[in-house]
């Protein structure tokens, strides 16, 4: 049945149908929604584990850096996990910043990137000694260097350069790489910045970064990138910097559809582990979605079916505001039966309950044909699932549970009607 492939020890699921209900690890997901309710996401602690492990093992032979991005999951139980495992954090905001050191990741393994990063939160991330800023402009190098200087520190950089690679395969917004994106720095005006951060005030250059995109299946690409990388710090070499890092970003793709593979991590670090090597740098990655993308589902109750033009529609009690991927990225997810009955299946749309066209989970997708009150489990959703996720349309946030081996622990209550009301109430709406 199962037929993702990744490297041989990731292949293994944590979401398999005993007894005739879906598990998450050892935990029926049906005790999950009797005790939570839907729509309920789930993640499952050891796929994590299992994860960062493998990328660990991979990159074992050089100096190395796992600075998870927050990003793609930024529950604190996900980062207390990563915590736990040693890892590092990639964060894009003075939020992300907070989460991950109330989570207990150290500052000194913790990397800044955003195009657009404000003094507040320059000065605040200088404050707790991050790692280094991945610096995205020139712009942004001159106002690091105006905080740090105010604040009689100093900054350590690495500037993000934009190696003019493409990440063919992934969708439009998810690349991030090609000399147009709004990302990174022209990789031929990157010397010429780097020399002049060596001459600024309260700048420490560290490194050298770059991330290309996003979901990338091929490896090709970041050995290509790398290479650009390496040759610049060659020049920055030459020029009298002493770079000790380089950064490849995160963008390591994984199985969604059933057929599909993920990325080969025996490939990846062939094909970045022994150029790094040679040069003595230590390697930065920031995964997001490889290390907790397959350990999230997403529990969601048919509400009604209908038909339609000729059609069949599933109406779950999950929407886009739940789930953006499928409207945004037209991101594919898989999608079973939580109890399985073996019935016909037939061709769907599965739909959210959300005033929108683009609200669906899966179009035309053939799948066991499924009753009112029945539940359904969409799969690969712990990465940019509950990130991304809005009250549009007023429906409170979904909740959020952690399950490791047979334990299952929430990690974020269902959002409630006074949640959603809570920032404007100094309003007097009553008194009118
Ligand atoms: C989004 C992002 C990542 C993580 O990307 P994944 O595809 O989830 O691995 C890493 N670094 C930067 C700079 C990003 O913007």
């Amino acid at each position: 049945m199962q037929t993702t492939s990744e490297s041989p020890q990731l292949s293994s699921t944590p979401f398999e149908v005993r007894d005739g209900v879906l598990h998450c690890e050892d935990v029926p997901a049906t005790e999950l929604v009797r005790r939570w309710g839907t729509p309920l996401y789930v993640y499952a602690l050891n796929e994590i584990r299992k994860r960062y492990r493998a990328l660990e093992e991979a990159l074992a032979p050089v100096p190395h850096l796992i600075a998870y991005a927050v990003k793609a999951n930024g529950n604190l139980a996900i980062l207390r996990t990563m915590q736990e495992m040693g890892a590092g954090a990639d964060i894009v905001s003075h939020g992300e910043m907070h989460r991950a050191r109330l989570a207990g990741i150290p500052a000194d393994r913790i990397v800044f990137s955003g195009v657009g990063k404000t003094v507040h939160e320059i000065g605040a991330a200088l404050k707790e000694g991050i790692y280094a800023f991945n610096v995205e402009s020139e712009g942004e190098l001159h106002a690091i260097s105006d905080v740090a200087t105010a604040m009689g520190t100093t900054a350590n950089v690495a500037l993000r350069v934009n190696p003019d690679v493409h990440a063919s395969g992934t969708h439009e917004y998810m690349r991030t790489g090609h000399a147009t994106a709004k990302f990174g720095i022209d990789i031929n005006r990157a010397r010429d910045i780097y020399r002049k951060a060596a001459r600024m005030q309260g700048i420490r250059v560290r490194g050298v970064d770059t991330h290309i995109g996003s979901q990338i299946l091929d490896v090709k690409p970041f050995q290509t990138a790398l290479e650009r990388l390496l040759t610049l710090v060659d020049d920055l070499r030459s020029d009298g910097m002493e770079p000790e890092f380089v950064d490849l970003g995160g963008g390591i793709g994984i199985p969604y559809g059933e057929d599909e593979s993920g990325i080969d991590l025996r490939s990846f670090a062939d094909a970045v582990v022994p150029a790094i090597r040679e040069t003595g740098l230590r390697l930065v990655v920031e995964p997001g979605r490889f290390l907790v993308g397959p350990a999230g589902l997403l529990l969601t109750r048919v509400l009604y079916t209908k038909q339609g033009g000729g059609k069949d529609f599933v109406i779950a009690d999950a929407g886009m505001n739940d789930l953006m991927r499928p409207s945004h990225y037209a991101g594919y997810h898989e999608i079973v039966p939580v109890e399985p009955q073996g019935r016909e299946p037939l061709e769907v749309d599965v739909v959210g309950p959300i005033c929108e066209t683009g609200d669906f989970l899966a179009r035309a997708r053939r799948l066991e044909s499924t009753k009112a009150g029945e539940l359904l489990a969409v799969k690969t959703v712990g990465a940019y699932g509950f990130a991304m996720s809005s009250v549009y349309n007023q429906r409170p946030r979904a909740a959020e549970v952690v399950v490791d081996g047979g334990e299952a622990t929430l990690a974020r209550r269902r959002e409630t009607l006074d949640d959603l009301v809570a920032a404007e109430s100094e309003v007097e709406l009553l008194d009118g």
